[in-house]
């Protein structure tokens, strides 16, 4: 049977990306909404088939724990309010997918772990672009060696944050966002280096800057620019910023060729190139729905008792290794992991 799910929160992420690509699910359907906005749950509900009495508020949200037909909670609300309905899904007997970044704190996200598993409920972190076929497809590729021995990685995620949309103002916050640009794209950027890799960083350094007196910055950065140093021996520079035309991209640099994804994280049209001194070749790779393979994913782990791909673990890695980056900024030195 393909499994029940409830979304929480209505933003524009969940309305634009997440909600229609339910219809492409194999294993889920969406059964139930969650919102502080009763008009708009309605009207959400009606152009989607929820049914009127699966439609919770903030308040009343623990009482999904009596309504069988939801077996997953996907949490898309402002950061920092992650841990919280994590928590409650849980305890409410539901298994979760959380937005990333998966909390403000290593803390918080190491609670948020421990509640799940108290419960013995599934906890997922919507790392969409490691079910993105073109995601996949270069790292199958760095793995087989295709690129040689792997050197040097450099990811950039970048976008302007514009105060007239709703959806950037709680990222101006530092209590909702949790940080600027770094937890909010810059993440990508990161999370990128250690699925490319398949290492951990055992060093890093950076250097964050805001522009003085833009209102915009006054309680997260704007622009950080890290270095990171695995095991191998693999260095990897990434850059976030909150400043620049967009950028989603990364490229990953062997000792024989290069593989450049520029877009690499966007919601659709990913472009992988394939390079070195013979020419360049674009990879052809069909398309597919992340969103739907990333949902199905955990839904297939719920009815198969498996761990999913990107469990709560991936999540605190990030975060904790986030941390790390604004200390090593705040301090100037090279920090040790
Ligand atoms: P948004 O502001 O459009 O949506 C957030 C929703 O939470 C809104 O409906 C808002 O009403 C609700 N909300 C509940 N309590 C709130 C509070 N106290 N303050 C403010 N809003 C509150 O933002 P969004 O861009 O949709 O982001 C939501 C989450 O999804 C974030 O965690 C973000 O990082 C994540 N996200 C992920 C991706 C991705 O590609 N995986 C893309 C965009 C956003």
């Amino acid at each position: 049977r393909r499994l029940g799910w409830a979304v929480v929160g209505l933003g524009k992420f969940a309305l634009n990306q997440i909600l229609p690509s339910f219809a492409e699910c194999k294993r889920s359907k969406l059964v139930a909404l969650v919102s502080g906005t009763p008009d708009k749950a309605r009207q959400v509900a009606s152009q989607y088939g929820v049914e009127p009495g699966n439609i919770y508020d903030y308040q009343n949200f623990d009482a999904i724990q009596s309504n069988p037909a939801i077996d997953v909670v996907y949490v898309i609300v402002p950061n920092a309010l992650h841990p919280e309905f994590t928590v409650r899904a849980a305890r409410a007997g539901k298994h979760v997918m959380c937005e990333k970044p998966m909390a403000p704190t290593p803390a918080e996200c190491e609670r948020m772990i421990a509640e799940c598993r108290r419960a013995n409920r599934k906890l997922m972190i919507a790392y969409r672009a490691q079910y993105d076929p073109f995601n996949r497809t270069a790292i199958e590729m760095v793995r087989k060696g295709e690129l040689g021995k792997l050197k040097l990685i450099v990811a950039d995620h970048g976008r302007i944050l514009d105060p007239a949309d709703p959806a950037d103002r709680w990222r101006m916050d530092k209590k909702l966002a949790g940080g600027g640009s770094l937890v909010d794209i810059g993440i990508y950027s990161l999370n990128a280096t250690r699925y490319l890799t398949g290492e951990e960083p055992v060093a890093v350094s950076a250097m964050v800057y805001s522009p003085v007196g833009d209102p915009r910055f006054q309680q997260v950065e704007e622009t950080v620019s890290f270095l990171l140093r695995f095991p191998s021996g693999t260095q990897a520079t990434c850059t976030s910023s909150y400043g620049c035309a967009e950028v989603k991209r990364y490229r990953v640099f062997g000792d024989k060729a290069f593989l450049d994804l520029d877009p690499a994280t966007d919601y659709e049209r990913h472009r992988l190139v394939v390079g070195d001194k013979q020419g360049e070749q674009e990879k052809q790779i069909p398309n597919q729905n992340q969103f739907a393979l990333e949902i199905d994913h955990l839904s297939e782990c719920i009815a198969e008792e498996r761990e999913p791909h990107t469990p709560g673990a991936e999540g605190l890695r990030d975060v904790r290794i986030m941390q790390a980056i604004y200390e090593a900024a705040a301090s100037g030195q090279t920090i040790r992991l």
